[in-house]
């Protein structure tokens, strides 16, 4: 058995040990669960550690995950588990293939791996959809963050570097009903190489100051960025929310 209440809190120390090094407010960095493969008791078992945001990166794995919270509130799981309530917030980290925008927008609230404009287009187009079906309010924006390639690896989903103020102000000057609220990056995947991994983290953040200048997105601060085994380098590099699987949930099943 995994003490999935256990870790969670050891990540919070390990969160707030970061801020103190870095010189920032203790609890200032949210934390996302990864919730890829975990079943419904372990989500519960997040949620009654008091845990409000989980991070999904495949669709239908979004879908399942959320219906079974909702039945596990309906039938009495969630409550015997220790939730009273299992109101929570769910963001898609993964990429998200257009055919599956629209089960990702019923189930999510923000999209964080946006990286082209047609994708962007397609999230409006599919907002503007949800208005007139009643899904939304009317002239209501769906949230997003930008997902950046911040390590140039070319196996990496993202927006490049050199194109993503770009890609952005357009978003930002023609589809009101996206709202970029910043940006999102994996970061270089080598746990021994610090300082490639502290440049993908630098290069992120200093988009992201350049986001912030673009006419409409001063209020586009978060920056989505650390996992298990680089949060503390994502914290003293700007991170103002981490995505953590592994350290809390155990490694993942295989499928
Ligand atoms: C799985 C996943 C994480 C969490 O990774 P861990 O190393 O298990 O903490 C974070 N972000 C994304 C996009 C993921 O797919």
């Amino acid at each position: 058995m995994v003490d999935i209440a256990g870790n969670i809190a050891k990540v919070h120390e390990r969160m707030e040990m970061a801020e103190e090094r870095a010189g920032r407010e203790a609890g200032s960095v949210k934390l996302m669960l990864a919730a890829k493969y975990q079943p419904i008791e372990n989500l519960l078992a997040a949620l009654k550690a008091g845990e409000r945001l989980l991070g999904h990166n495949m669709i239908q794995q979004l879908k399942t995950a959320e219906e079974g919270l909702t039945a596990a509130q309906a039938d009495g799981r969630a409550a015997a588990a220790g939730v009273a309530d299992i109101a929570h917030t769910t963001t898609v980290i993964g990429h998200v293939q257009s055919n599956k925008l629209s089960q990702a927008m019923r189930y999510a609230q923000r999209i964080d791996t946006v990286d082209s404009l047609k994708t962007a287009q397609q999230i409006a187009r599919r907002q503007q959809a949800r208005i007139e079906a009643g899904e939304a309010r009317p002239g209501e924006a769906f949230p997003i963050l930008l997902q950046v390639n911040s390590s140039g690896a070319p196996t990496q989903f993202g927006c490049e570097p050199n194109q993503l103020i770009e890609m952005a102000a357009e978003i930002a000057r023609t589809l009101p009903l996206v709202s970029i609220r910043g940006l999102m990056t994996i970061g270089a995947n080598e746990p021994d190489d610090s300082a490639a991994v502290i440049r993908s983290f630098e290069i992120t953040r200093q988009l992201g100051t350049q986001l912030r200048a673009l006419p409409g997105l001063a209020h586009a601060t978060e920056l989505s960025m650390g996992m298990t085994h680089d949060l503390e380098l994502a914290i003293e590099h700007g991170s103002t929310e981490i995505r953590i699987g592994t350290a809390i949930f155990g490694p993942r099943p295989q499928k």
